[in-house]
């Protein structure tokens, strides 16, 4: 199922997918002739109509997970239009999917399809856009500032102020650093590819940089208390929710306090 949310000149798309008893959100935006992501693939015949009515110059992609990039390839190949992405994840757009099986299960099976390096400042047709470097949630992850408008679009970075569990990939730490760094920028409203619309987006961010913060003096505290990383996560995070299992603890609260160890 496809809905679409009007902010002002922003049009959120706002895709639900459902697999087996899991219901999952993710949003795409056009603003400006700019369509940032691509939402995933399982929605594509939703999408096209939508692609097809609203004016798309360019799109930019936030980071190459499959449910920002499952669309990338027939908007390439029908709208005939740019694709920029973090440098670092070019080879790998061109490449046939590679990720858990799980993920292709709830997003599917996204196409390979051709970028270009996201520059630092790119223009729309009314508007100038900064390009933050932001990872933690994945390495390539970029942020996205409309300057005119002060408007914020964090991809991954937000999702959830309190986040129990995160992939393996992810990193606190560097979570911690983008949060801090995208709160140096002049903005309160937020456009998550989770979660939607944010007004008072400025404020949520916040309240996830001090949960992290408190989290990892927290972790390190215990760890030098002497207890191992297993006891750590024990006491921490007592409850398993179903997404570590299904997704074979992929996602687990143990690689929270993995991450911030490592970082020491
Ligand atoms: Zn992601």
């Amino acid at each position: 199922m496809v809905d679409i949310i009007q902010h002002q000149d922003v049009t959120a798309i706002k895709g639900t997918v459902t697999y087996s008893s899991v219901t999952l959100q993710v949003y795409n935006f056009i603003v400006d002739g700019m369509l940032i992501d691509t939402n995933t693939i399982q929605l594509l015949d939703k999408l096209i109509p939508i692609y097809n009515k609203y004016p798309i110059d360019f799109v930019v992609i936030t980071h190459a997970h499959e449910d920002h990039t499952g669309t990338a390839n027939w908007v390439q190949n029908s709208l005939e239009v740019p694709i920029y992405i973090n440098q670092m994840s070019i080879e790998e757009s061109k490449r046939e999917a590679n990720y858990p099986q799980y993920r292709q299960l709830v997003w599917g099976i996204r196409k390979p399809f051709e970028a270009e390096p996201l520059p630092d400042v790119l223009q729309s047709r009314n508007y100038s856009w900064e390009t933050i470097h932001t990872p933690g949630h994945a390495q390539d992850h970029m942020a996205l500032y409309n300057i005119e408008k002060k408007l914020l679009f964090t991809g991954d970075l937000f999702v959830t102020p309190k986040p129990k569990v995160i992939m393996e990939s992810e990193s606190i730490p560097e979570m911690i650093q983008s949060l801090k760094k995208v709160l140096t920028y002049d903005f309160e409203e937020v456009f998550c590819c989770h979660t939607g619309y944010l007004p008072n987006g400025r404020l949520l961010l916040k309240q996830k940089l001090d949960y992290l913060l408190d989290l990892q003096e927290n972790i390190v505290n215990i760890y030098q208390n002497g207890m191992t990383v297993g006891e750590i996560d024990q006491k921490l995070f007592p409850n398993t929710p179903p997404i570590a299992p299904f997704s074979r603890y992929d996602w687990d609260s143990r690689h929270i306090v993995t991450s911030v160890l490592k970082d020491r």
